[in-house]
């Protein structure tokens, strides 16, 4: 049980790692032994601390400013990695953006801008890493959907969409990778505070939490321990799966 989720050597992929949970995930998986490249469209100090943490541990945090919404740059973001450590084991699409509000109030553009980045995002990192992992017969894509894409959320029609396209995607893939030795698998996030949830009303964050059966936000570092999970060689039998992470609110 000593090596039980141990990453030594591996390579990981995170999307949106600058901050909030993708943060907390790359520094868990560094702590784990894993080389990581985050992509996110800003880079700023804050990565110095996961820098920091994978130094300690004789590991390597590089980054790069990227836009997953954009194919080329996603594939750059891939060619990056294998450029720096020479293979990709792991992606973590963790990449997302809200643009709340009603549907009546909902614009074509708040659509798109949702549906790009997380959905299209996703799998626009899907596309570039596939083939490599598949060369190496080998790899772990965990895709970061919420509790909003499996019960829908009123104001969320393009981030509920969005999120519970990732399901579909996370499914599809996984049968078609599965013979090539690459897991996928979705990790459904319940309320987690961070820059994204900072301003929700107060009233719809009293009425999330009288859902939640064990009474408390998540926190980043939970969501990442179930991503390092799905990352690791343990969770080789497990693929097509949505993993909640929620505090029981999605329960059934
Ligand atoms: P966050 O806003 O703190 O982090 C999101 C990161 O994604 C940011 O660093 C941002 O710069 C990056 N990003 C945005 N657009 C990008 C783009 N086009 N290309 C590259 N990077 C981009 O939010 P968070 O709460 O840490 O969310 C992380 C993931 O977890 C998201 O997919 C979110 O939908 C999901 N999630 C969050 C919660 C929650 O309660 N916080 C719940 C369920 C799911």
């Amino acid at each position: 049980m000593d090596n039980f989720m141990i990453l030594d050597g591996r390579v990981a992929v995170v999307t949106g790692g600058r901050r909030g949970i993708g943060l907390a995930i790359a520094e868990l998986l560094t702590r784990r032994g894993a080389n990581i490249m985050i992509g996110d469209r800003t880079i700023d100090e804050s990565i110095k601390t996961a820098q920091i943490v994978a130094a300690e541990c004789g590991c390597r945090v590089e980054a790069m400013q990227v836009d997953v919404s954009d194919f080329s740059s996603a594939n750059a973001l891939i060619e990056a990695a294998m450029d720096a450590f020479g293979r990709v084991d792991i992606l973590v699409n963790n990449a997302g953006v809200t643009r709340d509000t009603l549907i009546m109030r909902m614009t074509e553009e708040d659509w798109d801008f949702v549906l790009d980045i997380n959905l299209k995002g996703a799998w626009n990192c899907c596309k570039a890493v596939v083939r490599p992992m598949m060369k190496q017969r080998y790899g772990r894509i965990v895709n970061i959907s919420s509790v909003s894409g499996l019960a829908g959320q009123a104001g969320q029609t393009n981030y509920s969409a969005s999120k519970a396209g990732l399901v579909g995607l996370t499914k599809a893939l996984a049968r078609e990778v599965a013979s090539r030795g690459i897991t996928v698998n979705a990790v459904a996030p319940g309320f987690v505070p961070t820059a994204l949830t900072n301003d929700l009303p107060q009233e719809l964050k009293d009425g999330m939490m009288k859902l939640i059966p064990l009474g408390r936000w998540g926190q980043p570092e939970e969501v990442a321990a179930a991503v390092c999970f799905l990352a690791s060689e343990e969770a080789a039998y497990i693929t097509g799966q949505v993993l909640s992470v929620d505090g029981g609110m999605m329960m059934m």
